[in-house]
């Protein structure tokens, strides 16, 4: 499989230099040159594959050219060891769990997976050094990910105020060779360093710079994997599928667009968003203008210009119409988040954090009977207890240390960013 840059079509990558180099020519994004499609007996043998094997045919015709298909397996088995169940909530509502991984959050699926892969093609230790901006859980997904691995360091960026307590816990109490900065504005402020980042490609050569945020498509592939697993897990497959992505950045719901290409019988996808609705606007207007990012209970969805928008379009040729086709796009506010989270303890006894809580809302209002309802539930509510809380009192938040990393201003130049990178280079 090659790979082509969206804003440059006729520049074919091979899958290595998509790892490591991210913004070739002009800034555009990554994607596969094509969609490989699963015909209907592959969906029908499901349920007689073990994930593993599932996980190794979905993955093998994207990175043929890396890796044989016996040494994908093991990196696999390495990287998707945890468990994704589907657990019934209602009648026809489901959770598909994605956060039985080591930082509680769907974000290990697609770290874990990356920091193999760059482990595997990096035999001879050269220091790769990974660059992040998150909005709560990719820092702490790769700082795990990467912790002491031989050959990286890792420097994230945080929104200052923006991540819960348990999440700043994660991202500056790790490893030696994983750097936290707070930076003083939002996620669309630390995503936009990142970016100026990768497109100094002078710095990124030299330092040997790559991202572990959803812009690599290293990080995007894995995460088709679990909506098939979701599949195999429905007892009835006879009805119509809908699955409710908890969005921000958009790079889960690119993920499950991908795998309806490629063969998985869905209805419809609901884009669920909170306050921050430039999508929910471009399905409604057409057009698209990023506001100022607006701070939510689910705050790693606090996106205003979500990068993988442009991959979106890119997988429906611009048309907003056959877009709108295949997804409904619902936003969520702070009350309805916390009303689900009552409402679905007190009814069905399950817990949910704020993220899964806005899929859970956006499906529960547009459901129908002949439909089964998937929503992703993106984050343990642990993770998030202190928004719990606000839904559930008698849930008393625990109290978490947290220590400083750097803090830096959002209007930090790239220099300065790039002395921080230096000063890790030396380190
Ligand atoms: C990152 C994140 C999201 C948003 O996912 P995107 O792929 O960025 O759209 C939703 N929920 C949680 C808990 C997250 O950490």
């Amino acid at each position: 499989m090659n790979y082509i840059n969206i804003n440059n079509k006729f520049q074919i990558i091979n899958f290595q230099d998509a790892l490591i180099c991210q913004n070739h020519d002009s800034g555009g994004l990554i994607m596969p040159q094509y969609i490989p499609e699963f015909g209907n007996s592959f969906i029908k043998k499901l349920n007689r594959k073990t994930n593993k094997e599932i996980a190794t045919d979905l993955m093998y015709p994207y990175l043929n050219d890396l890796i044989d298909k016996r040494k994908l397996k093991n990196l696999i088995s390495e990287s998707l060891n945890f468990k994704i169940p589907l657990v019934q909530v209602e009648d026809n509502i489901f959770a598909l769990e994605l956060f039985h991984g080591p930082t509680m959050a769907f974000k290990d699926v697609g770290a874990l997976f990356l920091s193999s892969l760059l482990q595997h093609l990096n035999p001879d230790m050269k220091k790769i050094r990974v660059v992040v901006a998150t909005s709560g859980d990719t820092g702490s997904a790769v700082a795990n990910s990467f912790a002491n691995v031989p050959g990286f360091e890792v420097l994230i960026l945080f929104p200052k105020g923006g991540v819960s307590l348990y999440q700043e816990q994660q991202l500056t109490n790790t490893a030696s060779n994983v750097k936290a900065v707070e930076v003083d504005g939002t996620f669309d402020d630390c995503q936009l360093m990142l970016k100026n980042v990768l497109k100094n490609k002078d710095l990124c050569t030299e330092l040997n710079i790559t991202t572990a945020n959803s812009i690599n498509i290293g990080r995007l592939l894995p995460q088709i994997v679990y909506y098939f697993l979701a599949y195999k897990q429905l007892v009835n497959k006879k009805k119509d599928v809908v699955f409710s992505v908890p969005c921000g950045n958009f790079g889960n719901l690119t993920a499950g667009l991908m795998a309806m290409k490629m063969g998985l019988p869905v209805g419809k996808f609901i884009a669920a968003v909170n306050r921050n609705q430039s999508f929910y606007k471009l399905l409604k207007y057409g057009t698209y203008h990023p506001n100022e990012t607006i701070k939510t209970f689910s705050n790693a969805m606090d996106v205003s210009n979500p990068s993988n928008i442009v991959r979106l379009l890119h997988l429906y040729e611009n048309d907003i119409l056959r877009l709108k086709e295949d997804i409904q796009c619902k936003t969520v506010n702070d009350d309805e988040t916390i009303s689900s989270i009552r409402a679905v303890y007190k009814k069905f006894d399950y817990l949910m954090d704020p993220h899964s809580a806005v899929a859970y809302h956006s499906l529960k209002s547009s459901i129908k009977k002949h439909q089964n309802g998937i929503f992703l539930a993106t984050a343990s509510p642990h993770k998030f207890e202190s928004i719990v809380s606000k839904a559930i009192p008698s849930l008393i938040p625990k109290k978490i240390e947290y220590s400083n990393g750097y803090k830096i201003k959002s209007d930090t130049h790239v220099e300065s960013l790039q002395s921080i990178l230096y000063e890790l280079a030396l380190a």
